[in-house]
């Protein structure tokens, strides 16, 4: 049986490239926004700022990527810094796995290219967390490379110009997307064009209601010529939520807080802290939950007392409430087990280590609660 291919509609015009990117570029130069990693073609810059840019805002990403490059400015500071400091001054982003994906490749770069990023798509694709997009954006951006990128910016223009029926995001329709991205590079100002597709996304073709009207590819597109905007692309298909009920326990020593630190191999927050916490047996007393996962996680036994606040929070499709309990600590030393290690902090020392976002409000909790 023949296999279903989603409709490509030819375009209605010369398909030649410049066709596309000339009015692009002459609207990129008019309206592109001044981002601090477009100040030069610095090939490092440029590599923090895409990785930065996946999964998050533009605006989200501008004071994250000041402060990441106020304290390694350079590749060789990057590679040169402990990992602790790395996640800490990722600490909010998210998605921790990119800054380690980012570390480990500066230091194998560091070790391989000193004094140099090299212009070459087989090393820059030899490296963790670099896949075709930021090889792409890397490349083209700070080298004039002819690579294509495609995120979720530029796959939305360009469904929408080339009228693609399909889901772009899937199959076929993910390698349709990159051979459309690859055949309207031009012949100079890649990297400009590349950023270029991405910017009109984002300020012109928004996934509601785009402004068609102020869109230097109108003449162009077959989604506006036939009314069809909204219905392309196809929206996503929605994970089916799981809600996840947790206890954290906030363990007392004195003055003092047990921390512990998450193992490189946790499916996620990998060496970062926290408060010892997991998932609440169904029917299960708080304050059960509370001494059952502390002697489990950490081999201390604790007397539990009240609930300090609930954080809910989202991880892929769980939407997870966590609450959090005080308890004492009454016997028993810290054992490592599914913690790699545990220190005794001070509520003002909890600020020195990287915690995920919930941890975070808890520990903005704690802070309250001491100082209010
Ligand atoms: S004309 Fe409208 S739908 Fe087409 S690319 Fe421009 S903003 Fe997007």
């Amino acid at each position: 049986m023949a296999r279903h291919k989603p409709a490509v509609r030819s375009l209605p015009f010369d398909t030649h490239p410049t066709a596309l990117s000339a009015p692009l570029l002459v609207w990129f130069d008019a309206h592109h926004r001044k981002l601090p990693w477009r100040s030069n073609r610095d090939p490092y810059r440029i590599w923090v700022s895409e990785v930065m840019l996946q999964q998050t805002t533009v605006t989200a990403v501008i004071p994250f990527f000041e402060r990441f490059l106020a304290a390694f400015p350079t590749i060789v500071a990057l590679a040169a810094a402990d990992e602790q400091r790395v996640l800490k001054l990722w600490e909010g982003l998210g998605y921790y796995r990119r800054a380690r994906h980012l570390h480990a490749a500066a230091r194998q770069l560091v070790a391989s290219h000193p004094g140099e990023l090299p212009n070459d798509p087989d090393v820059w694709h030899s490296l963790p967390g670099v896949g075709r997009y930021i090889l792409g954006a890397v490349l083209s951006q700070a080298f004039d490379r002819a690579l294509p990128i495609v995120e979720a910016n530029s796959l939305r223009v360009l469904a929408r110009l080339f009228g693609y029926r399909g889901d772009p995001r899937e199959g076929e329709g993910k390698a349709w997307v990159w051979s459309a991205a690859e055949s309207m590079l031009p012949q100079k100002r890649v990297g400009d064009f590349n950023q270029a597709l991405m910017e009109l996304g984002s300020l012109i073709c928004t996934p509601t209601r785009p402004a068609c009207e102020k869109c230097p590819l109108a003449a162009q597109c077959v989604a506006h010529s036939e009314g069809l905007q909204e219905k392309i692309p196809p929206p996503k298909r929605q994970p089916v939520i799981t809600a996840v009920s947790e206890v954290g326990i906030v363990i007392r020593r004195g003055k003092q807080i047990l921390l512990c630190r998450r193992p490189a191999n946790a499916g996620r927050w990998q060496n970062m802290w926290e408060v010892p916490h997991a998932e609440r047996i169904e029917g299960e007393e708080l304050s059960v939950a509370a001494v059952r996962v502390a002697k489990e996680l950490t081999g201390l036994t604790v007397k539990p007392g009240d609930e300090i606040i609930a954080i809910r929070h989202s991880v892929t499709r769980y939407r997870i409430t966590l609450a959090c309990v005080e308890a004492t600590a009454a016997k028993g030393t810290f054992a490592p087990g599914f913690y790699t290690e545990a220190k005794w902090l001070t509520v003002a020392e909890l600020a020195d280590y990287p915690v995920s976002a919930p941890q975070r409000k808890l520990v903005n909790a704690l802070v309250s609660a001491r100082d209010g």
